[in-house]
């Protein structure tokens, strides 16, 4: 319960400051992946590429963002 209530004073948000969500692509069948960069379009590369190269097909992609927490100064009722 006390966790609860500490957690109820607090919202997440995106980073204001994060230029947007990082990447990077990772074969499902060897586990090598990609660079981490913000373009989709890196890594549809990278994969195109580690296909080429080792006849692999099923990849996985990996998206994150940051977050930052505030108090939430909104009254509650
Ligand atoms: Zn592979």
């Amino acid at each position: 319960m006390k966790k609860t209530l500490a957690a109820a004073v607090w919202r997440v948000r995106p980073d204001p400051a994060s230029t947007g969500p990082i990447r990077y692509v990772q074969c499902k069948e060897c586990d090598e992946r990609s660079v981490v960069v913000p373009a989709q379009s890196v890594g549809d590369l990278w994969a195109m590429t580690h296909s080429g190269s080792t006849g692999h097909t099923q990849y996985r992609e990996f998206a994150a963002s940051d977050l930052v927490t505030e108090r939430d100064r909104r009254k509650r009722s």
